[in-house]
């Protein structure tokens, strides 16, 4: 039995809420009526039809046309999870959308969110077993069930939503689900994509040979943009941004504006500007210049603050003067994750944060690169949702046509793949060169992967082993899952489990520009001098200890929102080590329990060690990396040999969250890989010589003194 449009209509305008069977609010009515007029809900029927006829089909709609909040809706009148027991997902690539798209959903439908819909992310369950039937997720926990569960069964349909970000879990969902379905004829999937690259997605689940997976097309009703390109390029993408919010603030019609910047700091900076300016603007000419707001937007700003975006405008001063602004600085978050109504202005300077990885040196980056011309596109058709917009480029047309890539680079070609081959292992998949991506990795990237899953003994002849299987138990790292695991062996399991869960969170250290004095010397108070790891565990216990101090974390320019995240990730990880039997243990001797943190530390970054050459500078051992201590990194003096969580090439080759190790230790306990024949010639080898020659010629002094004894005896 089909359910048309007609039905679905009937059930929305009812009076009574079908699933918590009460009866609609005010607020339920006023949300409908906006809802109506989303391009996607004009298109009802049609998606019905397609949907009931099809087990896969692709979507694509301009950011804003109403894919995301209406089509899982749509999905579940028409396929009732909740009367087969059954859910529908809709995955996001950004955990703050999974969470806000989730709200806003709970709100339409007239539910409290984490009941019959709900989210789930990494860290978080927001859902209810038993009683929710749509769940928002990130890409990267469906792939953590799969793992689970290879057939997905409890759920009926699956939608992979932006899927034209192309992250890595959304790729390698594609990849599975592809196999799936041709299982499980039960099951449905949508994929969703804001730009034209549909047909890559169409051709690429077409399941049978030459039957192309049907477009269910949602037109836009878009008005247009005019582009604007600026004469020459401009030396400063900041400075510029700011001026150009301010010009159109004092020149341009009413309407609100969008700034597209690319990190948290340069947000926060740039908001601060352009208030003072504004003020200063108003300032000397009030009659004619309104008020204005200023709302940053990026992933680790609380919830609260995030919901601020979709406040209205400030009102006018006075009746009749002039009209208030709003502007929103954002990452690219505001780009097709989540809609801001009324945007007429766009101001896009055409950076974003790019990842990047180099195998050969495992080295990750995170650096401001030039936007692909599809993301250029994108930003524009912000400007025109609600009448016609300006979008003004902060380069030149020629830049435009010559420097820019048609498309953004796939994840999957710029990751470290550690995590997703340890994946993929437990998935079942074997030849991991030939599983059926959408763009197939590096083979470089494969290789450096599975070399380090080897070395830290997950694998071995390319199988799964019992300790590999257990570290992809955690939603974390492989090498940090190994941590946790050997930490009961050195007695330091407890501390191991605060150190993990601090380095699973976003930085807890503020600085703000204007007091960085300040906080530089409130973190040196809490700084211990062996090494990053046990600062951070210094940190949490001290905040532990702390916790009814409400002012203890400001005064220490530390974040409470982080630590209290900290905190749950360590509980959550916690019932993942009871569940299976490893011991939470804790040694009473400080000097001990460091020195055995730090040693633990090499079981599982044992390919993340430096050595201090002759020049003083630091070489990363195997790939003679020149690298450099991180500013925030606290040891001092500068030990010979370091071990490191992260290196990072941003303004330089930066090694991050740094430990003093002694290299003893490194041929203790990863002797595998500090296999002294594999090392090429240099510095490095020749140190690690020198500590095995003097080990050798201890031990055979010990042995010497031995017989001396026994001679003595007789
Ligand atoms: P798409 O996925 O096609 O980009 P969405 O379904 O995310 O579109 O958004 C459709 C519309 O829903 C938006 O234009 C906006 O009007 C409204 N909307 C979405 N989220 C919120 C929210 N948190 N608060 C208010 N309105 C929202
Ligand atoms: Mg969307």
């Amino acid at each position: 039995r089909k359910v048309t449009g007609e039905q679905v209509r009937k059930a929305l305008n009812g009076d009574i809420n079908p699933f918590t069977k009460q009866r609609h609010t005010p607020q339920y009515r006023k949300i409908l009526e906006a809802r109506k007029k989303l391009p996607v809900y004009a298109q009802m029927d049609e998606f019905l039809k397609i949907f009931s006829e099809n087990q896969v089909i692709v979507v694509v709609g301009e950011t804003g046309s109403g894919k995301t909040t209406q089509i899982p809706q749509f999905v579940v009148y028409s396929d009732l999870p909740h009367t087969k027991g059954k859910l529908v997902a809709c995955t996001q690539p950004r955990r703050v959308a999974a969470m806000s798209v989730a709200k806003r959903v709970a709100d339409e439908m007239d539910i409290q969110l984490g009941r019959h819909v709900g989210y789930s992310i990494r860290f978080e369950d927001m859902t209810e077993p038993g009683t929710t039937f749509l769940k928002y997720m990130t890409d990267g926990m469906l792939l953590r069930e799969a793992m689970k569960d290879p057939s997905l069964e409890r759920y009926s349909t699956i939608i992979l939503d932006e899927a034209h970000e192309r992250t890595v879990a959304t790729d390698v969902l594609m990849g599975l689900l592809k196999g799936v379905a041709k299982r499980r004829s039960d099951l449905k999937i949508i994929v969703m994509s804001a730009t034209l690259d549909a047909l890559k997605f169409q051709n690429y689940f077409s399941l049978r040979s030459g039957v192309s997976t049907p477009l269910f097309k949602v037109p836009g009703r878009t008005y247009p943009v005019e582009v604007i390109y600026t004469q020459e390029p401009e030396p400063d993408y900041v400075e510029a941004a700011i001026r150009t919010v301010l010009m159109i603030h004092r020149a341009e019609e009413e309407g609100d504006v969008l700034v597209f910047l690319t990190g948290e700091k340069e947000i926060e900076d740039a908001c601060r500007k352009i208030r003072l300016d504004a003020e200063d603007l108003i300032n000397q000419d009030s009659e004619s210049v309104g008020p204005l707001v200023c709302i940053p937007l990026y992933s680790s700003l609380p919830p609260q603050q995030q919901q601020r975006i979709f406040d209205a405008p400030p009102a006018a001063r006075s009746t009749g003067g002039p009209r208030g602004r709003k502007v929103v600085v954002s990452t690219n978050i505001a780009e097709t994750s989540l809609t801001i109504d009324r945007i007429v202005y766009v101001v896009d300077p055409g950076f974003s944060k790019q990842k990047g990885y180099i195998p050969r040196i495992r080295a990750e980056s995170l650096l401001v690169s030039r936007i692909s011309k599809a993301s250029a596109q994108q930003r524009a058709g912000r400007a025109g949702r609600t009448r016609p917009g300006k979008c003004f480029r902060l380069y030149t047309e020629k830049d435009f046509m010559s420097e820019m890539e048609e498309q953004t680079c796939p994840e999957i070609l710029a990751s470290n793949l550690t995590i997703t081959v340890l994946e993929l292992v437990k998935l079942g998949i074997k030849d991991l060169v030939r599983f059926d991506y959408v763009d197939a990795p590096a083979p470089e990237a494969l290789t450096r992967a599975i070399e380090l899953l080897y070395y830290l003994g997950a694998l071995d002849n390319g199988n799964l082993t019992a300790l590999g299987a257990t570290m992809a138990e955690f939603p974390i790292d492989p090498q940090l899952s190994k941590l946790l695991i050997v930490s009961p062996e050195f007695k330091c399991s407890n501390e191991m489990l605060t150190i993990t869960a601090m380095m699973s969170v976003p930085n807890v250290w503020f600085r703000p520009y204007d007091q960085k004095q300040q906080a530089d010397a409130a973190k040196a108070l809490l700084t211990l001098p062996d090494g990053d790891h046990l600062t951070l565990l210094n940190v949490y216990n001290q905040y532990k200890r702390n916790i009814h101090d409400k002012n203890w974390t400001w005064t220490h320019f530390l974040s409470h929102r982080a630590l209290q995240q900290a905190g749950n990730v360590r509980a959550q990880l916690q019932r993942t080590m009871e569940r299976f039997n490893i011991d939470l243990l804790s040694l009473s001797d400080e000097k001990e329990l460091y020195t055995n943190i730090r040693q633990t530390l090499v079981c599982g970054f044992f390919m993340q060690v430096a050595h201090k050459g002759e020049k003083g500078n630091y070489l990363t051992v195997k790939d003679n990396q020149i690298v450099v201590l991180h500013p925030s990194c606290g040891l001092k003096p500068q030990p010979k040999w370091v071990l490191f969580n992260e290196f990072v090439l941003t303004t330089g080759p930066f090694i991050r969250t740094v430990s003093e190790v002694k290299p003893e230790w490194l041929l203790e306990y990863a002797g595998g890989y500090f296999d002294i024949s594999t090392f090429p010639k240099g510095e490095t080898k020749r140190a690690l010589q020198r500590i095995i020659n003097k080990k050798a010629s201890k031990s055979s002094a010990r042995v010497d003194s031995g017989k001396d004894d026994r001679k003595a005896k007789k």
